[in-house]
């Protein structure tokens, strides 16, 4: 197992302390609904009662502070790109039709936006609930160099555990931001950032619910709809989003799963209101303001022949959409890889400011496309041979995880599973190296220590206007870092420790 870089963290503890540690740990999480539903293999629930502690680290993880300020500091130019982006849809049309050769699932969501704009879009206004997430990049073998945020990636649509995350923040603060805390000396309670992610992001739901007016209807509270999966294991982490956005700011929201749409939701026929009809209250019609995602990003959510209509159905609509069918497409891995194009004009053409531009760019790591272009070719040589592969994770246009093929799995993957015409639509990215760390990791009552690494989540907030008519470049109205999530999972298995690729929620202790 690779040395911690932080040999002393955590700190080790007498099986008493870890005993009254592990016990304040799950009350605290139950009470204040840092929990899942338990994963069938945990528990068998027929009554749907249960629910269990979400997996958490014991300690925050050590977290550069540099890094971190940086990575919230640029969060703002971060939405301010992507949703110009989403705004300049001749820029994202050359990129997506190469991709819609190859790639069935984006042909789709391509077509519906054509449809929609054939039709005339019913909305201007599009939301964007981000998450840009990060490794922490170091060279060990050279001395000088400093710790770096390096960007995994952009996500555009169902950015979750905004929720749950606020909430670990408070649960670590609880219990080691106090003067009886167990940490090293120099822990203190300003190594414990605050976490707006909860507030932050029912905040941007919330200005979009404003944003689109009265509803025509006459109904007397603004709605949003959540749109989400019908087996929700996370389903606290959206709860959460919901109850703030109730008691903070008097917005209804209501529970629609995907395969529900069309069956619980109409159009009015003028103005194309979404108006949804809860099953559970028949006389009663309510005029949707916003769509918030939590469903419809996987291609195996699209598999009964109507779902297609469905999503057509909303974006056609004239609730605000998030995110729309433009956005959702902006958070394709082929984007972001364009975006790191070495040389490229295309940041500094999306974003003005020179210096957030440069800061925006420092996040990038190296990404190849796998086309034809001199660029593709030579991302091929290195993904088809198994020395270079070691370095790189090879990814589809997918998202929500397990997509990915890693190392020397990429060679024979290529070869053996992806017709040759297909290549391209698959990006050859670098990985990053984060630096050892060690943590335990609380799952299912079970504790597993061992060698970990860290993702940092960064939320924006991101509310604008597209262009209409003469107006080429559309507006933003507002723009907000909206708090973070840390992610920790363990090392390789061959590295010992805890299990490979099984994420947990953790916070930053700031060094
Ligand atoms: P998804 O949209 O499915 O979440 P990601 O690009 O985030 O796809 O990849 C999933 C996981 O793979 C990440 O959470 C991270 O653990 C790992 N990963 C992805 N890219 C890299 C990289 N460049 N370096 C190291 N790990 C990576
Ligand atoms: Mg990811
Ligand atoms: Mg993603």
């Amino acid at each position: 197992m690779a040395a911690s870089m932080y040999p002393d963290y955590p700190p080790a503890l007498t099986p008493e302390q870890q005993e009254h540690l592990v016990t304040s740990l799950k009350d605290w999480s139950i009470a204040h609904g840092l929990a899942v539903r338990p994963s069938p293999a945990f528990a068998t629930d027929h009554t749907g009662v249960l629910a269990t502690t979400a997996p958490v680290t014991l300690f925050p993880s050590p977290f550069p502070r540099r890094c971190f300020e940086e990575a919230l500091a640029i969060q703002t130019a971060y939405n301010e790109l992507y949703s110009a982006i989403a705004r300049d849809e001749p820029w994202l049309k050359g990129i997506v039709e190469e991709l819609v050769e190859v790639d069935d699932f984006i042909a789709k969501l391509w077509d519906i936006h054509l449809a929609v704009k054939k039709e005339g879009y019913a909305q201007d206004l599009s939301l964007g609930l981000f998450r840009s997430d990060y490794m922490i990049h170091f060279d060990p073998a050279a001395p000088d160099s400093k710790p770096e945020i390096k960007q995994v990636e952009f996500n555009t649509i169902a950015s979750s555990f905004g929720g749950l995350s606020a909430r670990v923040s408070a649960l670590h603060k609880y219990l080691y931001g106090g003067p009886a805390h167990c940490l090293p000396s120099g822990i203190n309670q300003n190594s414990f950032p605050p976490n707006s992610s909860l507030s932050s992001l029912a905040a941007g739901l919330a200005a979009a619910a404003t944003a689109y007016g009265s509803p025509k209807s006459g109904s007397s509270r603004l709605a949003v709809l959540f749109l989400v999966q019908d087996v929700e294991r996370n389903v606290f982490d959206q709860r959460l989003l919901e109850y703030e956005l109730e008691s903070k700011h008097g917005v209804c929201v209501y529970r629609l799963p995907f395969p529900r749409i069309l069956t619980d939701t109409t159009l009015d026929p003028q103005t194309r209101a979404l108006l949804y009809h809860p099953p559970q209250a028949s006389s009663i019609t309510v005029e949707i303001t916003a769509v918030y995602f939590r469903a419809g990003y996987a291609p195996s959510e699209y598999t009964h022949p109507d779902a297609w209509l469905a999503r057509h159905h909303l974006e056609r609509s004239a609730a605000i959409k998030c995110p729309s069918v433009l956005t959702h497409l902006a958070g394709s891995k082929k984007i972001q890889q364009v975006l790191a194009t070495p040389n490229s004009l295309h940041i500094s053409s999306f974003l003005r400011d020179h210096a957030a531009a440069q800061r925006v760019q420092n996040t990038f790591t190296n990404i190849y496309p796998l086309d034809d272009s001199e660029a593709g070719l030579k991302a091929q040589e290195l993904a088809l041979d198994p020395e270079s592969a070691k370095r790189y994770v090879l990814k589809p246009q997918r998202e929500g995880g397990g997509n990915n093929t890693y190392r020397t799995a990429i060679p024979p993957f290529l070869r053996d599973k992806v017709p040759r015409e297909k290549w391209k639509g698959y990006i050859l990215m670098e990985l990053i190296n984060p630096p050892p760390l060690s943590n335990s990791i609380l799952r299912n009552g079970k504790i597993e220590t061992g060698g970990i690494i860290c993702e940092l989540g960064v939320f924006g907030v991101c509310l604008w206007r597209n262009p209409t008519g003469e107006d080429r470049r559309g507006e933003v109205l507002k723009n907000s870092e909206a708090g973070y999530l840390l992610r920790t999972k363990g090392r390789e298995s061959e590295e010992g420790g805890v299990a490979a690729g099984f994420g947990s929620m953790d916070s930053v202790v700031l060094v």
